[in-house]
């Protein structure tokens, strides 16, 4: 595949964009791959990555039942950020977002990676005394975040109201670090990377059942057909309760839809994330100038990818007293995801009771931060068996009571 660069743009330009190719290839299935992972996704285009890039296994197919990364990975808020409180979730998150550092260069595809800054508010003693544990263990794991006061959060913030009367701004925990990038560009450029290599993504491919074989898995039925594999990888998000189903376990996963909201397009006015946890909103500006703006997930378990005009009233309402600016906003689009829930907020990434069959699920309502440090450890583990990156997350922690208790840094906040 050619590459992309400014000799390319220049020389398309010359002849009217008539020498572009396909991003990706749309083969026929083969019988049997190697490896095929299920659901194209970030999480599951990553791991395919990783598997060719640094194990060299590119007999892959990734199977997607829509179109690829139209799941939670095309509908985020895009917010990245590693200021989290155990030790194995600041490995991955950190993992993920020194990736996302240098990935534009590593996919040649600009992903827009933009480290313009994240800030989750103390608006209550408790959340003070609970980001400043935060800053400290991030100082032990590596992880550059410190604890600013509210003159520094109105310096970095001018549109913020520090005053209350419910909730003032107290402080807040900042990584300099964090930031956004493009979430399309980041399923269009590892899917790119893929089919560059030689593997197969596989659109409007629904998975309806896990074939097995005493014990072990054999491959999957699809509407497109029986494919064989060696190793399955299931990284489907909101729809892992169903998948597990097919293959005969169950796990321990809630699904629910998770919302946001973008503003009519306004003249630049902020630039960092601002996360107000303790009244469910946040908030960051999108370089239409859109404000983006997101919450809680919805108080009940659901399957329904769509938005809901009582969410944008909640959201909005809980940011307006730190930002009154938001009541003079219309808003112009609404949507939903379907986001798994574990109950210690850490996902799943683990082997499974069917020998050969991988699962990577659970991130929740904030996964995408975690695509490239997620494929990295879970390619690591279907080629290898187990990763560094991924072995405290295994499916045993919740018989041997294990958690990883993040319900601080990702029960709200994204
Ligand atoms: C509104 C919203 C805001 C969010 N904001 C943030 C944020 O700011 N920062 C952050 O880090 N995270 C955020 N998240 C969470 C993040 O989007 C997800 O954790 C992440 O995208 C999950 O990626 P994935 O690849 O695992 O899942 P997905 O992108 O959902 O991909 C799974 C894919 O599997 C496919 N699939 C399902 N069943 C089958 C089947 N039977 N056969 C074949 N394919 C199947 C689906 O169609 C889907 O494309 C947000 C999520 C939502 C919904």
């Amino acid at each position: 595949m050619k590459r992309y660069s400014a000799f390319a743009i220049a020389r398309e330009a010359l002849r009217y964009h008539t020498g572009w190719e396909r991003a990706w290839a749309s083969p026929e299935p083969k019988k049997k791959y190697d490896v095929i992972i299920i659901g194209a996704g970030g999480h599951g285009l990553a791991t395919a990555y990783y598997l060719g890039k640094n194990f060299g296994i590119t007999n892959v197919a990734v199977l997607e039942k829509g179109w690829l990364g139209g799941g939670n990975t095309g509908r985020n808020t895009t917010i990245i950020r590693s200021n989290y409180l155990q030790d194995p979730s600041a490995a991955i998150y950190e993992k993920a977002r020194s990736l996302y550092e240098t990935l534009s260069q590593d996919l040649n595809y600009n992903i827009m990676y933009s480290p313009r800054g994240v800030i989750m508010l103390a608006q209550t003693e408790h959340e003070v005394r609970g980001y400043q544990r935060t800053a400290h263990a991030n100082a032990l794991q590596g992880v550059t975040t410190e604890f600013i006061s509210p003159a520094r959060v109105k310096e970095i913030v001018p549109i913020i109201n520090l005053d209350g009367p419910r909730y003032p701004v107290l402080g807040g925990l900042w990584q300099a670090r964090g930031g956004t990038a493009r979430h399309d560009a980041v399923a269009w450029g590892y899917a790119r990377a893929c089919s560059d290599m030689g593997m197969h993504i596989l659109q409007k491919c629904e998975v309806t059942g896990i074939t097995r074989d005493g014990g072990k898995v054999t491959g999957v039925s699809t509407n497109r057909g029986d494919i064989a594999c060696d190793k399955l990888g299931v990284v489907v998000a909101g729809h892992s309760g169903h998948l597990a189903d097919m293959a005969g376990f169950r796990l321990p996963i809630e699904s629910v839809a998770l919302q946001a909201l973008v503003s009519e397009p306004i003249k630049p006015c902020m630039d960092c994330v601002v996360m107000a946890n303790t009244v469910h909103g946040y908030m960051s500006q999108s370089d239409k100038g859109e404000m983006v703006i997101g919450g809680g997930t919805d108080g009940y378990n659901n399957f329904t990818q769509r938005g809901s005009f009582h969410h944008v009233e909640e959201t909005v309402r809980a940011l307006i007293e730190t930002f009154p600016m938001v009541s003079r906003l219309k808003m112009l689009r609404q949507w939903g995801g379907i986001v798994d829930v574990t109950g210690d907020r850490s996902p799943i990434i683990s082997k499974t009771p069917v020998d050969g069959m991988f699962i990577n699920c659970g991130w929740g309502t904030g996964g995408f931060k975690a695509i490239p440090g997620s494929g990295w450890g879970f390619a690591e583990m279907i080629a290898k068996g187990h990763s560094p990156l991924t072995d405290a997350f295994g499916l045993d922690r919740f018989h041997q009571g294990r958690f990883i208790d993040e319900s601080v840094a990702a029960g709200v906040a994204h």
